[in-house]
């Protein structure tokens, strides 16, 4: 099997360059909660549409008007009332809790600690602002990632998913460099893969830059070839 690192490369090739999230904490907290559930075009419109108001800021999105803000958040698709709830609830959090930013931007527990207090977030998002925000060198594995990296044979197949997350946690622990910057892109790109291609339900083995070494993928476009 190719190197993790070559992978990646595969899939930066494949994908092209793909935007970063924004560095600043709530900016990054809006994006996660407009880019759930949905595709990254829908996405990146809606944050569009934000930073054209303004609107990238904790108080001036609370001064967004309620019908101004339902269209924008809409512009992703589904789920319109669960992202305003997050929306709201994150905006509360950023003007309330002094020193927010800095406990986010502190020792790694404390910036742990902080971030669990962001609701709608989960433990990967959590992570994932960490990692994207600050320098966290911990990696951020949701169910897309662990499944993928299954898939790929980085680290074995269970059904416990509490324990698949752990498990492919510290597999990538040890393949990705430990560099902030190389951690970030590997997660950008196998969280984006993981989102458009190597979906849970028929995944797109056919035109995936990595199916020559994924056992995964020879089986669903082979499947007379037994491996
Ligand atoms: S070949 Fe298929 S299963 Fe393997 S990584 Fe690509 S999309 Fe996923």
């Amino acid at each position: 099997m190719e190197s993790f690192a070559d992978l990646i490369d595969r899939l930066a090739e494949f994908y092209g360059p793909l935007p970063l999230p924004p560095a600043d904490p709530f900016g990054f907290y809006v994006w996660e909660v407009l880019g759930t559930h949905t595709t990254a075009g829908r996405r990146d419109a809606a944050m569009a549409a934000l930073r054209r108001i303004p609107a990238l800021t904790p108080d001036s999105l609370r001064k967004v008007g309620r019908g101004r803000l339902e269209a924008v958040v809409g512009q992703c698709g589904p789920f319109v009332d669960e992202r305003l709830v997050a929306l709201d609830a994150g905006v509360d959090v950023f003007r309330r809790q002094r020193h927010f930013i800095e406990r986010l931007r502190g020792p790694l527990r404390q910036a742990w600690l902080a971030s669990r207090d962001l609701p709608h977030l989960g433990h990967a998002g959590a992570l994932r602002l960490l990692l994207f925000t600050g320098d966290s060198p911990n990696v951020p594995v949701d169910a897309g990632m662990a499944r993928t990296a299954t898939r790929l044979g980085v680290a074995p197949s269970q059904p416990n998913l509490r324990r698949l997350t752990r498990d492919v946690r510290r597999a990538l622990d040890k393949a990705v460099p430990r560099e902030p910057s190389a951690r970030r892109r590997a997660v950008l790109y196998l969280h984006h893969h993981a989102e458009h291609t190597c979906v849970e339900a028929s995944p797109h083995c056919g035109v995936c830059p990595l199916v020559e070494g994924c056992a995964e993928g020879q089986r669903n476009v082979r499947p007379d070839v037994s491996l």
